[in-house]
């Protein structure tokens, strides 16, 4: 992958600005920072909407996980071998582990398709 001669950092090469000289190897967010091209231009720059949107979206995926997982640290931690309580919050662990992989197995073409819709359309040049 290309590295960003100006913030070093490396990218696709859909996240690049064309041109040659000062604007060879640049990426769209340097671009529009330093005003080599205007935010029109560079339609693959992920904007504040757009970052926050894809955020969300892969939060709303991987939370349940992360949820469930922090639950079974704790668990183990602090509840473990203390009744009732680390027998109900095991019951709702348990279904929590059971239900988790179903959900997100089920909602995994609607997680891929709002990704898709949050991801700039982006016509590669010729030559590129
Ligand atoms: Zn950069």
């Amino acid at each position: 992958m290309p590295l960003c001669r100006v913030c070093n950092g490396t990218f696709n090469r859909e996240q690049f600005i064309h041109g040659v000289g000062p604007r060879a190897q640049v990426c769209v967010r340097c671009g529009v920072e330093s005003g080599m091209v205007t935010k029109e231009e560079a339609a693959s720059l992920y904007g504040e909407d757009l970052s926050a949107a894809r955020l969300s979206t892969v939060s709303r995926r991987w939370g349940p996980l992360i949820t469930i997982s922090i639950g079974w640290i704790l668990w183990i931690t602090f509840l473990a071998g203390n009744p009732p309580w680390s027998l109900y919050v095991l019951g709702l662990l348990g279904l929590g582990t059971l239900v988790t992989p179903v959900v997100m197995i089920a909602y995994g073409p609607k997680f891929r398709s709002d990704l898709d819709r949050l991801t700039p359309a982006y016509d590669r040049p010729k030559g590129h």
